[in-house]
């Protein structure tokens, strides 16, 4: 019921604790983990040491004792330790203060010379070499050890075109574009043909500059890349860098907003200077909305460091010279949100739109990442680009990937058409969950729930044919119904904006009027229609009372509309909503067998293909409706 398709980013990692302080794990972190890995050495040496260290030592009194007494025949000197060999031959060991004689400390305990006399004392004396090298390798080995991680660590640094020991600079990434393992091209980007071309003049420009500054052409110094997540626009950004042949210089946007107040313009300014050093290059700021977002708008004071690394960021491209040879790119998903100054003329006035794929970009896009996978002859992938509508590049390439992790875990050495298909829907909904046992009632409850979206949306004229419904919970989902749009959809009409809102609520209405109850199950479908009908007014214009007025986002101190029109549009969402309830509503009441024939088909296989949930309409008196070969889910 819940969940599905919802597609959040994923929780952006926080900086906290020392890694803000230190500016990340990279060269502290790495200090610092020297240190304590050395630390640990030094105590298991010790510890090492002392287990080896005889600890039965015979006393020198009973020593001094048994030599009064004439019991032992001879004693050999090493250093401080001794070695008593006895009249009987047995052995002992002993120690003496290393700073006085063997015969001195005797004395002390009083053995007379006489007695002394009759003890055979060899003295075997450390070698010089031994001597040297036990007194200073527990300083030279340490020493040694911390200069090689200090040069590793500098080779490192420095392997990114940086001097060694810039830490606390520039955070940004680098990519050498002599390192052909992390080299991306264009052939590595499918689709979005007209970003391509838009960047082409870019790396032209990149790869002999001279050629457009000698004819006073002024090349666009910022361009930002904008896009769903997961459409590729870091991929393409990079490999705008990888046909050029330059140095690509990344930072991720989010990254300065847990920072301490300067620290983020600081990075900025010797990000651009590294750059520039290394020009021609690109630098490349990921998740710009996160820094660029409006100024003076924020909640609650706003966000100093943001501003400032956003101010630093716009003199930084102001100061470029007309020569300079570097090009700044920008990626945001959010490009709604980015303040007014970042896109005026000279800083990024180049915009480059990346669309989700269509149906032959999904294709190549699924080719390019079956490059290293071997397939079985069974294996369409046009099929599989054509039952994923609405899917990213990024969620292409992870279906690869669940695709080949499915056939290696069942030891197979090809990947099956059948192993794709199942991707799909662990993609869209996260794996099966075959061991969340359903109650009886749970089960009964999300088999009806199930059972109201996959009516409603097949009697309904404008919404989408279903293909599959499962109530074998996936993710966070208890179940599923899966739907087929008629073709990709690039426009909704009002209509099967409607009909959505009214398929989506059949869940709810079902369970509502079976149970005389609803459970937390739908909760998911409700925010889902509630920001498909708030869209429609305020968006799309698709409400008569408020008239094809596209209303701004509202926030405070950004107020495009009135406290009266905010509670209008409330009120038509809420007349949107309510409407498509009361068709669900009448749907149900009417095909009350057929919803209760596709629940008790539910509860018994648990899932329903589309041949036989057609069936099922059939025999209802519904008629199915003719479907293409797409697919979108609801929940
Ligand atoms: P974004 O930056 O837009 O969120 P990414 O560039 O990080 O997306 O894309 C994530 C991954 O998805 C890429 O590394 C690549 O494997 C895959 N991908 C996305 N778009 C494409 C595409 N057009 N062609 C090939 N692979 C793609
Ligand atoms: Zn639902
Ligand atoms: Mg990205």
């Amino acid at each position: 019921m819940p969940a599905g398709k919802s597609r959040k980013p994923a929780p952006k990692k926080k900086r906290t604790g020392w890694r803000a302080l230190f500016g990340g794990p990279s060269f502290f972190g790495n200090l610092i983990t020297t240190i304590l890995v050395f630390l640990f050495l030094m105590s298991a040496y010790s510890l090492i040491a002392s287990f080896f260290q005889p600890t039965n030592d015979t006393p020198l009194s009973a020593v001094a004792a048994d030599v009064a007494a004439g019991k032992i025949s001879a004693i050999t000197v090493n250093g401080d330790s001794l070695n008593l060999v006895y009249a009987d031959q047995s052995t002992k060991i002993s120690r003496k203060d290393p700073s006085s004689g063997l015969p001195e400390t005797l004395a002390t305990y009083g053995v007379t010379p006489a007695e002394l006399a009759k003890v055979a004392i060899t003295i075997q004396g450390q070698s010089g070499f031994q001597f040297w090298f036990a007194t200073l390798a527990p300083i030279i080995i340490p020493l040694l050890f911390i200069g090689f991680i200090f040069w590793f660590l500098s080779r490192q640094v420095r392997g990114a075109g940086m001097q060694a020991f810039t830490f606390g600079q520039s955070k940004a990434r680098i990519i050498d574009p002599a390192d052909s393992s992390q080299r991306v091209t264009f052939k590595d980007v499918a689709g979005a043909r007209e970003a391509k071309d838009e960047l082409l003049e870019i790396v032209d420009f990149l790869k002999s500059p001279k050629k457009f500054l000698d004819i006073g052409a002024r090349i666009p110094k910022g361009i930002i890349l904008m896009g769903a997540p997961g459409t590729g626009k870091t991929l393409l950004a990079r490999a705008v860098a990888g046909e050029a042949g330059v140095p690509f210089f990344s930072i991720s946007g989010s990254e300065f907003v847990e920072m301490f107040v300067g620290v983020g313009a600081s990075r900025v300014r010797d990000l651009f200077q590294m750059a520039k050093k290394a020009a021609p290059a690109i630098i490349f700021v990921d998740e710009l909305d996160a820094v660029g977002r409006i100024r003076g708008t924020g909640v609650g004071g706003g966000n100093d460091e943001r501003e400032q690394t956003l101010n630093q960021i716009l003199v930084e491209m102001d100061g470029f010279e007309p020569t300079e040879k570097v090009v700044v790119m920008a990626a945001t998903n959010r490009p709604d949100v980015l303040d007014l100054a970042l896109l005026r003329p000279g800083r990024f006035d180049r915009r480059v739109t990346i669309d989700l794929p269509d149906r032959r970009d999904r294709e190549e896009i699924l080719q390019i990442h079956a490059r290293q996978k071997p397939l079985g002859p069974d294996v369409k992938l046009a099929v599989i680009a054509e039952r994923t509508p609405g899917f990213s590049g990024a969620e292409l390439y992870s279906l690869m990937n669940e695709g080949a992790i499915l056939a290696a875990r069942e030891n197979r050495k090809e990947l099956t058409q059948y192993d794709l298909i199942r991707s799909i829907e662990k993609v869209m909904l996260g794996p099966e969950r075959k061991s969340h046992l359903l109650s009886k009632k749970e089960k009964e409850l999300t088999a009806y729930h199930e059972a109201g979206h996959a009516l409603v949306s097949s009697v309904l004229e404008n919404a989408d044919p279903v293909h599959k419904i499962s109530i074998i919970s996936r993710g966070r989902a208890a179940g599923y119904t899966l739907k087929l749009p008629f073709e990709d959809k690039k426009m909704q009409s009002r209509k099967q904006f409607l009909d959505d809102i009214a398929a989506t609520l059949g869940g709810y209405v079902a369970e509502e009027m079976l149970f005389g109850d609803v459970s937390t199950g739908p909760s998911n479908d409700l925010s889902v229609i509630t920001a498909i009908a708030r869209d429609m007014v305020v968006r799309y214009g698709m409400s008569e009372k408020l008239g094809p007025i596209a209303f701004g986002e509202r926030q405070l101190g950004n107020e495009p509309y009135s406290e009266q029109v905010a509670a209008k549009i409330d009120a038509e969402v809420t007349r949107i909503i309510e409407e498509a309830k009361a068709r669900a509503t009448i749907v149900i009441n009417e095909r009350r067998e057929a919803l209760d024939a596709i629940a008790k088909e539910l509860i018994e296989k648990e899932t329903i293909e589309r041949a036989e949930f057609e069936k099922i309409l059939i025999a209802n008196g519904i008629t199915p409706k003719k479907r293409e070969e797409s697919e979108s889910v609801v929940v």
